[in-house]
């Protein structure tokens, strides 16, 4: 099968196949059985021994997985959710899809994560769940305020859509959050094609979710195939993981080290030359805990700097603008000044298994070459007025 070229610095993000893929999408389609199927059932077992978990519930989607893990959660109107505004759009449709009310957060700006201090200054009597973001891959350890806030009945549902594979402590990511939601998103660290996962604290929260992503059906396809009846015994929606997708996932799963080091070798790549660069910062990981999934630098200047790289043919992106400063999320608006400053400094620089070492130094020098324009033009000013 052909595979997208080695690196093509129009793409930011890229999935990478391992090669088999097709075929494996191919057996399923033979086989004519699309729906949630044994193949996804596989699927969620495997991926669950890859964590260290005892269960996971394979979904359509992330954004699906973060809908579900909020709704078990007990999460509708009147609640409030606390969630950094520096995240994907999509982390806050699932709080509203929930008829909950998002109460945006600062992040720190060094890691673009929440910190503890700030989750408990935003509690209020209506909070019911705090949304960590594992920015860029990073785990969040809410430490001695997780126990508070499990105290008063507020559960931690983490956003880990970026954190498939990465250590929180000496476990995987999933192991530690109340309820942890990934997502196998086209570009993300491990791809279904489409798809997410949630990953639950116990058989009851396991139960509730496989309802929730199955039209609230909860029989078996076997005992529904043998029946001439179905109990829909609650809410639900169309939200399983789909056979075609779950075979891309059992492609990728067993090939997950590969990953895991092609990524943190490539950040490594990239830290190394950015060592020192003047007016450029790396949002920095813990690489050796962390399975990187983008590659963030704060620069002053970034528009300038964003324009000069998309003319040199380089595909950078921004993740994210803040999301209290969205049309959507107007009613909800509260000032960050410090996520106002971050959305105007970050860059995502190509971040992509198709990448070289070569490649990061054709980024990293069109980078500083972008960053010392821009300045030089800003010195320049004064005087050409
Ligand atoms: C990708 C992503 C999601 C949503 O996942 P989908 O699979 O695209 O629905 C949620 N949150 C964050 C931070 C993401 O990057």
């Amino acid at each position: 099968m052909t595979t997208p070229s080695r690196f093509d610095a129009a793409r930011n993000a890229s999935p990478y196949l391992y090669g088999t893929e097709l075929e494996a999408v191919g057996r399923v389609l033979t086989d004519g059985q699309y729906g949630h199927t044994a193949v996804t059932e596989q699927f969620e077992q495997e991926a669950a021994r890859f964590l260290g978990v005892p269960d996971a519930v394979a979904t359509a989607s992330g954004t699906a997985a973060l809908h579900c893990a909020l709704l078990a959660a007990g999460i509708g109107p009147g609640h409030e959710v606390i969630v950094p505004s520096m995240t994907f759009c999509a982390t806050i449709q699932a709080i509203l899809a929930c008829g909950a009310a998002p109460r945006f957060i600062e992040v720190n700006p060094d890691t673009l994560c929440i910190e503890p201090a700030a989750v408990l200054e935003a509690l209020t009597p209506a909070t019911r769940a705090v949304l960590p973001v594992l920015f860029g891959g990073r785990a969040v350890d809410l430490g001695a305020a997780h126990d508070t806030l499990n105290e008063r009945g507020i559960a931690v549902i983490e956003d880990a859509a970026h954190a498939f594979g990465s250590y929180s402590g000496s476990v995987r990511v999933g192991n530690t959050g109340d309820l942890t939601c990934f997502s196998f998103g086209p570009v993300k660290n491990l791809t279904c094609g489409q798809g997410g996962m949630v990953i639950p604290r116990n058989a009851e929260d396991a139960a509730t979710l496989r309802g929730l992503r199955m039209l609230g059906v909860v029989a078996s396809q076997a005992q529904r195939q043998a029946s001439t009846t179905y109990r829909v015994e609650g809410f639900g929606l169309r939200y399983q993981l789909s056979s075609i997708n779950a075979a891309i996932g059992l492609v990728q799963l067993p090939k997950f080290k590969t990953t895991e080091v092609t990524r943190q070798e490539l950040w490594r790549a990239y830290r190394a030359a950015l060592h020192g660069a003047k007016g450029i910062t790396l949002v920095d990981v813990d690489v050796d805990r962390t399975v990187p999934h983008l590659c963030v630098v704060r620069v002053e200047g970034r528009e300038e700097v964003f324009q000069r790289m998309i003319a040199s043919g380089i595909a950078v992106g921004v993740h994210y603008p803040p999301n209290h400063l969205q049309p959507v999320f107007a009613p909800w608006r509260r000032d960050l000044p410090v996520t106002e400053q971050i959305g105007r400094e970050i860059l995502s620089l190509p971040f992509h298994q198709y990448m070289t070492e070569d490649d990061v130094r054709h980024v990293t020098s069109a980078l500083k070459d972008a960053v010392e324009g821009t300045a030089a033009v800003t010195r320049a000013l004064p005087a050409d007025r």
